[in-house]
């Protein structure tokens, strides 16, 4: 082993010095320093680079260069091998700053996570990446139950994952309001190609992890490399397109990725709260692809399949609750499967707490709590919908980041009126508006009260629709 490390270093301080007298020593410095011979076997040199995107440039710029020395020192035969060092804290620069992802999630570049090495790339061989897919494996066809709101969506998704980019499903789109499932089938998707395609490089991303990536990477000036990394990807899954929404060099980087994806045959999977051409703010461009492939719905569970599915959840979590108890579960959370999973959830807390079976009268009380609830939500929803009504902007622009002046100044009202018409917390308030915390809307609450206090004309638009909602708002 000791010998054959000597070797390899041999071997390759000869390269070096082959290398160094053709390139600049700028290049050199940084494609070449950080490179390490690992091993020397037979004729094949094996040697280490910080990361793929060393990997990557130095096959494109300099696979020429290293076929010539490799075959100068070694003979004909000679052979390059690569092992990919997955650990940041060696990496050129660049790669670095890549490889830290994004720090505001806790997430960190998908593919750069293993701190060790990965299988080697062999020169001019086949790529064997391995991508961590972001998939949880929870999510499988299996569980997925069938009905006939899903029907066509669950077996395009099956179709799909035999055939990855070989059916005219590419890109599949599918669609449906929040909570019906279309998370569970899009993972369900990735985790039956990773299982029958074992080459096959799959990768799970939220529209709002893939937004992220982006910013970071244009802070670090390395959007080239991130385009590059998903145009490696055999398919890929982009979970809740709808928050590509208004966002123009996130589609416009996204439009590349996709059509290089599609032009290679390599599969695109798309999730939507709306169908394609409802999205508001998204370019006509990338609307029209999204139509390329299937556009498929999920629709409300009836009530068989709403049994179906909460008694997979019972068996899963290893409950049962007698038939009627489901029965009136089923019957009155209808449009939304991960309430129906909250409200199961809920009844096994309270027959636990309370150390009774759950009965009737639990799964009443449990519905009663859960109508509440939503009834206050809807009630924030309300107010919200009122003041973008007022100010004749999208609703979700309430939600939404944006910093323009009219938004905030109409975020900033629905979050003063909310502390005033409902006994919502601050807490719950900021969340309903994007996920802000509480002292953003102790704030807005104060910004509108200063403005009142200065702006007769304000005032007014403010009480005047602080009396209509109080007629309809609880
Ligand atoms: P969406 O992404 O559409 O908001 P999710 O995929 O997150 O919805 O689904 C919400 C919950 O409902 C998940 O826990 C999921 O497992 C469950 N679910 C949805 N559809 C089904 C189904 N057909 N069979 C079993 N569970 C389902
Ligand atoms: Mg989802």
């Amino acid at each position: 082993m000791l010998r054959m490390t000597a070797d390899s270093h041999t071997v390759w301080d000869r390269c070096i010095k082959t290398i160094k007298n053709s390139i600049g020593a700028q290049s050199f410095k940084t494609w070449f320093e950080p490179i390490k011979p690992v091993h020397l076997e037979g004729s094949v040199l094996t040697i280490q680079v910080p990361n793929k995107f060393f990997y990557e440039w130095l096959e494109e710029h300099y696979v020429g260069l290293l076929k010539a020395t490799i075959k100068k020192e070694l003979g004909d035969q000679g052979k390059l091998e690569y092992q990919i060092l997955m650990n940041p804290s060696s990496s050129s620069p660049k790669a670095d700053r890549m490889a830290t992802g994004n720090p505001a999630n806790g997430e960190s570049h998908p593919g750069y996570l293993p701190n060790s090495f990965i299988n080697p790339f062999v020169i001019p061989g086949i790529r064997h990446v391995r991508v961590d897919p972001h998939l949880n494996k929870q999510y499988t066809f299996d569980n997925f139950i069938e009905g006939d709101c899903n029907k066509l969506a669950r077996s395009a998704g099956l179709a799909v994952a035999r055939k990855p980019g070989g059916t005219a499903f590419n890109p599949l789109v599918i669609y449906g309001h929040v909570g019906l499932g279309k998370t569970h089938l899009a993972h369900a998707i990735g985790n039956e190609v990773i299982q029958h395609h074992k080459n096959k490089t799959v990768l799970y991303s939220t529209t709002e992890s893939f937004t992220n990536q982006i910013i970071q990477a244009i802070k670090n000036n390395a959007i080239n490399e991130f385009v590059a990394y998903y145009q490696n990807i055999d398919l890929l899954i982009l979970d809740d397109i709808q928050f590509l929404a208004n966002k123009q060099k996130t589609q416009e980087i996204f439009f590349h990725i996709f059509n290089h994806l599609h032009q290679n045959g390599h599969q695109i999977i798309l999730t939507s709260d709306r169908a394609p051409k409802d999205l508001e703010g998204m370019e006509e461009r990338l609307i029209s692809r999204f139509k390329w492939g299937l556009t498929t719905d999920l629709l409300s569970p009836d009530l068989e399949t709403r049994m179906a599915i909460l008694e997979d959840k019972m068996q899963k979590i290893g409950i049962e609750l007698p038939k009627p108890v489901v029965e009136y579960l089923c019957h009155h959370i209808k449009d939304n499967i991960r309430e129906l999973e909250g409200v199961l959830n809920k009844i096994t807390f309270y027959a636990s707490l309370h150390q009774r079976p759950a009965d009737l009268e639990m799964a009443r009380e449990v519905v009663r709590d859960f109508i509440k609830s939503s009834e206050e939500e809807l009630s924030l929803h309300h107010i919200q919908n009122r003041v973008a009504e007022h100010f004749q902007i999208p609703v979700d622009k309430l939600r939404a980041k944006t910093r323009k002046r009219p938004i905030v100044v109409a975020r900033q009202l629905s979050m003063y009126l909310a502390k005033n018409l409902t006994n919502k917390s601050l807490k719950v308030i900021g969340e309903m508006f994007g996920g802000r915390d509480h002292t953003t809307v102790l704030y807005s609450c104060r910004a509108i009260q200063d403005q009142m206090d200065t702006d007769k004309e304000f005032r007014q638009t403010v009480e005047n629709l602080e009396r209509q909602l109080a007629l309809s708002v609880r």
